[in-house]
C-alpha cells in the first residue's frame, strides 16, 4: 500500500487499511481478505485486495476526485483457518469506531462456484449471501441381531436416517428450485455391521437467500423425518441447530453495479453467494455491494483455483468504474447511517 502512495495502518486485530493522504471521512471502503484456507489458492480473497489497490492507484495516478474518498482494506482471518467461525477481521471492524467514518463497503471476489463460467458470463452482481439453517435429527429404534431379526420385527434407525438423507434434495427442490442443502453428517449406533442400528443421527443443512424458503424447507424436512421414522417403526426427534440469516446487499449499490456491468458490454448476471464473505458481515452496519468474477471449473479453496487474467483485469476495471459512480454524492450518501 505504501508503495502505491497510500498511508497504511494496521488496526488492533491486524486488518490493514490504506488511503491516499489528504482525504477526509467518509470513505468508501474497498477490499477483501488476504488470509486463505490451508492449501488454498492465490485468488480467494487476495484478488479483491489487489483489485482494490490497483483501482485506488489508478484513480490517484489520474488525479481523479474519487481517489481521496477511497480506503483500501485487507481483512484479517476471513476464513477462520486457525479455528473460530471466520470473518473475525470484518466483525471486529463493526465494533471499532472507524466504522462510523465509512459510508459503504465494496468487494470483488472470485465466484467459488461454476455458475458464471457454465453460462459464459464474465461478471456477477451479488444480490445477497445465502442464509444457513441446520437441523439436528435423531432417529430412535431398537438395536438387535442383524441376522436373526426379521424385517417386520426391526426398528432400523439407520434405514430411517438414510431415507431422510436421500430425500433432502427432492424436498428442497420441491420448496424452491434455487435452494440447496444436504445431510453432511450421519452416524449409526452402536455402529457395528452385525447390529441393526438402534439409533442414528444426521445433520441436515439448507441454504437460500430467501428466509421464507429456508423456513418452508425446514418444516418439510421435519415432516419427512417423522414419516421416515414411521416407515421403520422408529421415533424422530428434530432439534434446531446453527442459524445464519441471509444477508442482502444494498439496493443502490446493486443498481450501480448493474449499470457498470451493462456498460461493460460483456455477459453478466445477478446471483446470490452460497459462500460467506466480509461483505456479508459488514452489511449489518454499512451499505455493501459485491462483484464476482468466474472461477475456472467452479474450483476454489484449492491450489487449482484459477481465473483468466483477462477476466481478473475486467473485474478490476468494473470495480474502478463502480468506485467512481459510488463516490458521486448522489449514490454514496453516508448520512444514511
Ligand atoms: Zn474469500
Amino acid at each position: 500500500m505504501e508503495a502505491a502512495g497510500l498511508v497504511a495502518r494496521a488496526d488492533s486485530v491486524n486488518n490493514v487499511f490504506g488511503r491516499q493522504p489528504g482525504g477526509s471521512a467518509p470513505w468508501l471502503l474497498v477490499g477483501s481478505h488476504t488470509d486463505t484456507v490451508l492449501a488454498g489458492g492465490r485468488l480467494d480473497g487476495a484478488f479483491g485486495v489487489m483489485a482494490a489497490l490497483e483501482a485506488c492507484r489508478a484513480l490517484s495516478d489520474a488525479g481523479h476526485p474519487a481517489a481521496p474518498k477511497v480506503e483500501v482494506v485487507s481483512f484479517h482471518d476471513e476464513e477462520g483457518a486457525a479455528g473460530g467461525g471466520g470473518l473475525s477481521g470484518s466483525r471486529a471492524l463493526l465494533r471499532d469506531p472507524h466504522v462510523d467514518e465509512l459510508g459503504g463497503y465494496l468487494e470483488i471476489h472470485i465466484e467459488q462456484g461454476p455458475v458464471l463460467e457454465s453460462e459464459g458470463r464474465e461478471l456477477g452482481v451479488v444480490e445477497g449471501i445465502v442464509g444457513i439453517r441446520r437441523l439436528n435429527v435423531r432417529m430412535e429404534g431398537e438395536a438387535n441381531h442383524a441376522g436373526t431379526t426379521p424385517y417386520a420385527a426391526r426398528r432400523d434407525a439407520g434405514a430411517a436416517a438414510a431415507k431422510l438423507a436421500w430425500q433432502v434434495r427432492d424436498i428442497l427442490h420441491g420448496v424452491d428450485p434455487t435452494m440447496v442443502g444436504n445431510a453432511g453428517v450421519i452416524g449409526f449406533e452402536p455402529g457395528s455391521p452385525n447390529v441393526v442400528p438402534g439409533g442414528a443421527t444426521l445433520v441436515v443443512e439448507v441454504r437460500s437467500l430467501s428466509e421464507q424458503s429456508v423456513e418452508r424447507a425446514c418444516e418439510a424436512v421435519h415432516a419427512a423425518a417423522k414419516a421416515a421414522a414411521d416407515d421403520f417403526r422408529c421415533r424422530a426427534m428434530v432439534e434446531p441447530g446453527l442459524v445464519i440469516e441471509p444477508v442482502h446487499m444494498d439496493p443502490r449499490f446493486i443498481e450501480t453495479l448493474v449499470s457498470v456491468c451493462e456498460r461493460n458490454g460483456r455477459p453478466w448476471r445477478m446471483m446470490s453467494s452460497g459462500a460467506g464473505h466480509d461483505a456479508g458481515a459488514l452489511a449489518a452496519r454499512l451499505p455493501a455491494g459485491m462483484l464476482f468474477v468466474p472461477s475456472r471449473g467452479g474450483i476454489s479453496h484449492s491450489p487449482l483455483e484459477h481465473t483468466d487474467d483477462r477476466l481478473l483485469v475486467q473485474g478490476a476495471q468494473a470495480l474502478l468504474n463502480a468506485i467512481v459512480e459510488m463516490t458521486d454524492p448522489l449514490v454514496f450518501d453516508p448520512t444514511r447511517n
